[in-house]
């Protein structure tokens, strides 16, 4: 985990040896699951530590700083909307040990995979939950609980702020991991993101430590409540996108 090491330490993420360990273990399970199941185009060694656990780790301090240092007393609760084998929603979680995570997937197979990780890195307050971000997003428990959402890869912004914002309480904050293309993308989002309760305040360029690849991490801010009708249902979100 070389790589890792000297991308977090670029970063200003030091990482124990159990994170370090954990973080070694899940890269194992990873290459291996992924000869029996798709979960990943990137499984050789140095792919997932730049291309998946250091493009996750890019966005942890702008998430800490905008969530006033981590040093919250409170336990704070995220959960990673579509986190397929994982992220960013597991390198977040390692590296971030006090957060309560849930990880949601549609996917059973992934689901299992996320599962078997979560015990055998002895990952403590993780759910792994399997069901679709437009319906969970209206159940009790699910809707405006959160602090922290995250997705990477999951669909347009556009279509994406309708997954995320109903999660969000008022005051969370909603970060979406964007490759090069997401200014277009931003431009077709802002109406939606400003009917669904939410206000950006930021949209940053970021370098993954060890890539050349542009990155950008959107956070954004919920400040009002999310009207009742969303999540629409009947993949209207993908279908039909606000704006
Ligand atoms: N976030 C991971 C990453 O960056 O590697 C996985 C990306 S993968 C391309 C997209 C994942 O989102 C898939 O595992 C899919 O099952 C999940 N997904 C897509 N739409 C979803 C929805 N509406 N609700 C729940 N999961 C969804």
């Amino acid at each position: 985990m070389e790589l890792l090491l000297a991308g977090c330490s670029q970063l200003g993420l030091p990482l124990s040896q159990t994170q370090i360990d954990q973080f070694r273990r899940y890269y194992e399970l990873l290459a291996e699951w992924n000869q029996k199941i798709n979960l990943t185009a990137i499984d050789d060694e140095t792919g997932v530590q730049t291309k998946h656990f250091l493009d996750c780790l890019t966005g942890l301090p702008l998430i800490r700083e905008e969530m006033g240092g981590g040093s919250s007393t409170r336990r704070l609760r995220a959960i990673d909307v579509g986190a397929g084998a994982g992220f960013p929603g597991l390198p977040l979680k390692i590296a971030w040990p006090e957060l309560h995570m849930t990880l949601l997937d549609g996917t059973g197979k992934k689901v299992r995979f996320l599962q078997e990780v979560v015990t055998a890195l002895q990952l403590k307050a993780v759910q792994v939950v399997q069901g679709r971000a437009e319906e969970l997003g209206h159940q009790e428990t699910y809707r405006e609980q959160f602090d922290l959402v995250t997705a990477r890869a999951v669909a347009r912004l556009d279509t994406l702020v309708e997954y995320l914002l109903p999660f969000a309480r008022q005051g969370g904050i909603v970060v979406a991991y964007k490759g090069p293309g997401a200014a277009e993308e931003f431009i077709e989002a802002r109406k939606a993101i400003d009917l669904l309760g939410g206000e950006v305040v930021r949209f940053a360029p970021v370098q993954v430590p060890l890539l050349e690849e542009e990155r950008r991490v959107l956070l954004i801010k919920k400040q009002r409540r999310t009207p009742p009708q969303y999540p629409r249902g009947q993949g209207l979100p993908r279908k039909q996108p606000l704006g």
